[in-house]
């Protein structure tokens, strides 16, 4: 079966893909890690990493989502190739459409952030964008700032729009080792096995303007999205590729950032508006940015891995290169905080009290 997309969405994904495949404005760009204390005992907030960006390429955002754009086509363009679709490239279509079918009422539940405490828009992000565009389910830093204010431990509304929020939990978001960067992670997304899928890091801004076009995020974004790609291989050792990516995200903008630890090859995105300056409501999301992160959060569906332009430019992130033994750390080691089976998760958000069963690992 295919899904149907109505014409004010056809003309919305026409509109996406297009302004993902210009390169400026939603470009990639390589980095190289000149130097970092990745091999150090660093916590997040203490990492360090200075990169450089290859100097001659802005990459489309498209092209190491190929399937995923081929898809998107298909559902605006009839011309475009019949692609069967798998039962959960199915299901990751409908949630895209009927996002859209709600595209103003999601960016109004957005818009009203910016007097939000850092834990109230993550909340708000967490129902209105990553639930709706991806994972159902997700944990947050039982450590998280401001905690307190959001009212009950267990989340059990979202502050914009005081509707019942479902499959979130905090818990113990550690990830890394006691010998290299480790640390917390704001959010992290669940697969619907449950286990962890993507980190989420929110933040009150996107800090360090780098090189000519391309806005790069902190070392604390890089320490993460490394760590947790090295995690995430370990543990999947069979996915089709490992160009695993983490969300930096503001009240204003949205960060991409990917590593994939076989390729070593280090990409981050230009930083995208999450609302759009031009239009005359100024609760309107940009489209492109949407399509963006719903691609991103169902990378593993749609995501084609570090394409073959990249590769050609030999411009590799060089990870504490000859570090052996840190690596090894990296490529073994690694763990993270907490193991939930999904149907505890489930009795646990909505019961709102009881134990579930969990096991806890990670180094104090
Ligand atoms: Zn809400």
């Amino acid at each position: 079966m295919n899904s149907m997309a109505a014409s004010y969405e056809k003309s919305l994904l026409k509109s996406a893909v297009e302004q993902l495949s210009v390169g400026e404005g939603t470009g990639l760009v390589l980095l190289k890690v000149i130097y970092s204390n990745g091999h150090l005992n660093s916590s997040f907030t203490e990492s360090f990493c200075e990169v450089e960006l290859e100097p001659d390429t802005l990459f489309y955002f498209l092209s190491i989502f190929r399937r995923g754009a081929l898809i998107i086509k298909n559902l605006y363009d009839s011309l475009a190739e019949n692609v069967e679709q798998s039962s959960g490239e199915e299901q990751a279509v409908q949630k895209l459409l009927s996002f859209l079918d709600n595209f103003g009422a999601h960016g109004r539940h957005l818009a009203s952030r910016k007097s939000r405490s850092e834990i109230e828009w993550t909340l708000q992000l967490c129902k209105h964008l990553f639930q709706e565009l991806g994972s159902d389910e997700f944990i947050v830093d039982e450590l998280s700032r401001d905690l307190g204010k959001v009212g009950s431990l267990e989340y059990r509304v979202c502050p914009c729009c005081q509707e019942r929020l479902i499959g979130g939990v905090t818990n113990n978001t550690y990830i890394g080792h006691r010998k290299v960067w480790n640390g917390r992670l704001d959010v992290v997304l669940l697969g619907p096995d449950g286990n962890a899928v993507m980190p989420i890091n929110v933040e009150s801004s996107l800090e360090i303007k780098y090189g000519r076009q391309s806005t790069v995020g902190k070392a604390q974004t890089i320490a993460q999205s490394v760590v947790f790609s090295y995690f995430i291989k370990k543990v999947h050792p069979n996915l089709r590729n490992f160009l695993i990516p983490t969300i930096t995200i503001t009240k204003d903008e949205v960060l991409f950032t990917f590593y994939d630890p076989v390729e070593d090859m280090l990409i981050q995105s230009e930083s995208m508006n999450l609302f759009d300056a031009a239009s005359d409501m100024p609760e309107q999301l940009r489209i492109d940015t949407v399509v963006a992160v719903w691609l991103v959060l169902n990378y593993r569906l749609f995501g084609s891995g570090v394409c073959l332009d990249m590769i050609e430019t030999g411009y590799k992130a060089n990870f504490l290169a000859g570090k052996t033994e840190a690596l090894n750390i990296y490529n073994n080691d690694l763990e993270f905080g907490v193991t939930i089976q999904s149907e505890s998760l489930q009795s646990f958000a909505c019961t709102n009290e009881g134990v579930y069963k969990r096991t806890v690992k990670g180094d104090k």
